[in-house]
């Protein structure tokens, strides 16, 4: 846990927020369900949250075959290439990120588009290994600080703590 990017969110209270909307509740996971997370939801009263899905973005569908980044690509379950899709979602995210003037998202880890810290390791087996997806990384470069949901959820206890 990157405590430091924490105390930056802190110093940024009331700011626009990038979030994957899977964690608010939005059924937009490869399997047509959401990772909802109550605690994220909760961070609205802090800061104003932009809801994006980058696979949704890119042009993928839900429900959809679950991907994993393989040798730099990204491809689904069953083969096929999507990295231009997930290319594009990444493209989208950032774009919102410079005309919303956003310098903060917190993102679903272990997510190929998402991850920040983990990310699944190709095999399709559910391991998973240090690495990032391809919007979480591209957000990064250009300047966003990108927390994970547990991260997340420490923000907002501090903020609960009057931080
Ligand atoms: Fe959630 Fe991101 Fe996956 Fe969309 S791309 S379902 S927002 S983790």
């Amino acid at each position: 846990m990157d405590e430091s990017k924490i105390d930056a969110f802190l110093k940024r209270k009331g700011e626009k927020v990038i979030v994957s909307a899977c964690l608010l509740g939005e059924n937009c996971r490869y399997d047509g369900k959401s990772k909802e997370v109550p605690e994220i939801r909760k961070l609205a009263k802090y800061y104003s949250l932009l809801p994006i899905c980058p696979e949704v973005l890119g042009g993928l569908r839900t429900p959809r075959d679950p991907s994993e980044i393989v040798e730099g690509k990204v491809l689904s379950q069953r083969g096929k290439d999507v990295s231009e899709n997930y290319r594009n979602g990444a493209y989208w995210a950032s774009a919102l990120a410079r005309i919303q003037k956003v310098h903060l998202a917190i993102l679903k880890d272990r997510s190929p588009s998402c991850g920040s810290t983990l990310i699944h390791d190709g095999s399709f087996t559910g391991k998973v290994i240090p690495g990032k997806g391809i919007t979480a990384k591209r957000l990064e470069k250009e300047g966003v600080l990108v927390l994970n949901e547990e991260e997340g959820k420490r923000l907002l206890s501090l903020l609960e703590e009057g931080r």
